[in-house]
């Protein structure tokens, strides 16, 4: 194996798939994560095909699927609740999967965690890397708490603000893409049965999709409001004016809103990072070098895909520098083209009045794209 021995900085669904699928490799895997403690935060995920083959490829596919709540279509529909179409979403794990579910994130991180932990992962909470140095054969890595370890291959897996991708000298950042989102969990109102997306409405878009038998999880997309509301505190009254002018399904939610609902606020950024993620025994992977805005709820998928693949290549027989290279070359074009048809579906929703502006076919088309091997 060209590795036996390998840190992964950051615990979210990046870093705790990775670990996992090296584990089942064989590797000894220390995990690092800055919280002090360690689950999802609330709200509700799309968690489509090509993800949970990730998630059946590292053996967590069972219990996400005990509470989450899969479905193969969802709707398009006007502002006032009327349908314009149903479509049958693409199967892009295949066709014994779901083509989509939709899971509370602390459902699917709690899995991941117990299942991390049941691995034998050595789990380090509250906790970071300080600085790093390299030689051909191993990283050297001095921890935020004083203590030391020496790796064959460090993953950074911290997320879009990621402090390994500063520590490797990598200087590209996100950016707002121009849109911001408004999410609440609520109770999930009976005839719910998959993902439903409202368009043409005084905003850019509303939608929702259940994520548990008795909750939804239910969005706004709007404009870039005032950054000091961004967190989880945002004011319910505030997404009540900004959401008004919707209605059906999504404006009976938007009412039975109990006043003590968390309303997260925050502005959508993008990042891509030019190959190659890597520098010496040093890789970054997920959100820290690619993140989309959430259009096609494809951003947990190419995190997962990145640690499945990657845990597959740097435990064959090849050394460390030829895996990292063709992890990239597996990987660059599958991310690229997610990134690229999010940011074109978010320029669209934006400025709907765009000749040849088709959301419902970009999404469509990506979909069918992915469902070619990883
Ligand atoms: C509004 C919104 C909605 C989305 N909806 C969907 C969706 O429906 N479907 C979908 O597939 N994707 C969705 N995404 C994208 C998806 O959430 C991300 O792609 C995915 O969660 C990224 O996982 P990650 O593990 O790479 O990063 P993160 O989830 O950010 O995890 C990084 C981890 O690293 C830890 N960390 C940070 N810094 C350090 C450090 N210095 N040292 C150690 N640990 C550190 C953090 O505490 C965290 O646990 C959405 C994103 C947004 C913003």
């Amino acid at each position: 194996m060209a590795v036996s021995k390998v840190l992964v900085v950051g615990g979210g669904i990046t870093g705790s798939v990775l670990s996992l699928a090296l584990a089942r490799r064989g590797v000894s895997v220390d995990l690092v994560e800055i919280s002090p403690q360690w689950f999802g935060v609330g709200h509700g995920i799309t968690v489509q095909g090509n993800a949970l083959k990730a998630l059946r490829e590292v053996g967590v596919l069972d219990r996400v699927l005990e509470k989450a709540v899969p479905f193969n279509h969802m709707r398009l529909r006007q502002a006032d609740g009327s349908l314009i179409v149903e479509l049958a979403t693409p199967h892009t794990g295949g066709d014994d999967l779901p083509s989509t579910t939709g899971a509370l994130r602390s459902d699917l991180q709690d899995a991941l965690c117990d299942a991390v932990y049941a691995a034998g992962v050595q789990v380090r909470l509250g906790l970071s890397v300080e600085t790093f140095e390299q030689s051909p054969d191993h990283v050297d890595v001095v921890f935020t708490d004083g203590s030391t370890g020496r790796y064959d291959l460090v993953a950074g897996a911290d997320g879009l603000k990621s402090h390994m991708r500063t520590l490797m000298g990598i200087e590209t950042l996100p950016e707002p893409v121009g849109m911001s989102i408004f999410r609440v969990v609520a109770d999930r109102p009976a005839e719910m049965d998959c993902a439903e997306v409202y368009y043409g409405g005084p905003r850019y878009k509303a939608g929702y999709s259940p994520i548990s038998e008795d909750k939804c999880y239910a969005y706004l997309l709007d404009e870039n409001l005032d950054a000091s509301l961004i967190g989880p505190k945002a004011p319910l009254s505030l997404l009540r004016e900004r959401g008004a002018g919707y209605g059906g399904i999504w404006g009976r939610i938007l009412e039975a809103l109990p006043e003590d609902t968390t309303v997260d606020y925050r502005w959508i950024e993008a990042v891509l990072v030019d190959a190659p993620w890597y520098r010496g025994r040093m890789i970054l992977i997920g959100d820290a070098v690619h993140a989309c805005p959430p259009l096609i709820a494809q951003g947990a998928a190419m995190c997962t895909e990145d640690a499945v693949v990657l845990a597959e290549l740097v435990t064959g027989d090849g050394p460390v520098e030829t895996a990292l290279k063709d992890f990239m070359a597996r990987r660059m074009p599958r991310v690229r083209t997610v990134l690229e048809n999010s940011l074109q579906l978010a320029e669209w929703e934006i400025h709907p009045e765009t000749p040849g502006a088709d959301p419902g076919r970009i999404m469509q088309d990506t979909l069918t794209f992915l469902q070619a091997e990883a």
